[in-house]
């Protein structure tokens, strides 16, 4: 397989304001792949030695069935289920599961093709995003113009600004001013959105104005977790 299947166009990404900008190329590299598993790479023996292997999570088995072949979906579980048969079941019906055995079928329910393959290319687009930070001043308007940064995108922006091929020191109180704005700003806002929520049910307040409060919760989840929840009504 080659290095990867996405090109990732990074200016395309941070020219829109919506949401967080690591979580948008998130959602266009995951949908890349969800759709190369279940269609090109699906007959690619490579591939499938490895996702015997590894298996799905939960997100990636759900957006496979909703968008792949329901032949495909089959025979990749067909030979999943084989691979769990043999190396994570003990072969004697007497015998105890060993402690890597069980070990094994504790991390296959997060272990997943697509997962691995996402944070591959983001690490990777990390790179480029570095450079850009360094070298382009178009490219830190675009940055600071986004709407926020979700709190995991956040620390997994940091981790990588401080290890090899990162931000230069030169650029780092730049870096930090504006990254720490885009979290910190947003979560004030959830904040306050959030406690208005809470105030409209008292009752001294019915008939008020809800202002921007009314899907606070579900933003915040998003903003904490990198993924949409459905609005409660
Ligand atoms: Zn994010
Ligand atoms: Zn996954």
């Amino acid at each position: 397989m080659k290095e990867t299947i996405c090109t990732i166009p990074i200016n395309d990404i941070f020219s829109e304001r919506d949401g967080c900008p690591i979580c948008r190329m998130r959602d266009m590299v995951e949908k890349q792949y969800v759709e190369y598993i279940t269609g090109a790479a699906m007959m690619a023996p490579n591939i499938r030695v490895i996702t015997n292997e590894k298996g799905f999570c939960h997100r990636h088995y759900e957006m496979m069935m909703a968008s792949g072949p329901k032949l495909s979906n089959a025979l990749l579980m067909q030979t999943r289920l084989l691979y769990i048969k043999d190396h994570m079941l003990p072969k004697s019906d007497s015998s105890k599961p060993s402690k890597s055995q069980l070990e094994a079928i504790k991390n296959a329910r997060h272990s997943c093709y697509v997962c691995d393959r996402i944070d591959h290319d983001i690490n990777h687009f990390l790179q480029t995003f570095f450079v850009q930070f360094s070298t382009d001043e178009n490219f830190r308007d675009l940055l600071k113009n986004q709407e926020y940064i979700c709190l995991n995108h956040y620390e997994l922006l940091h981790r990588a600004a401080n290890s090899k091929g990162g931000v230069k020191s030169k650029d780092m109180k730049a870096f930090c001013e504006i990254t720490n704005a885009l979290c910190k700003n947003y979560l004030s806002t959830l904040y306050d959105d959030v406690t208005h929520f809470t105030t409209m049910f008292d009752y001294r307040n019915a008939g008020g104005d809800w202002k921007n409060s009314k899907d606070s919760v579900e933003r915040s989840v998003k903003f904490l977790t990198s993924n949409e929840v459905e609005e409660v009504k």
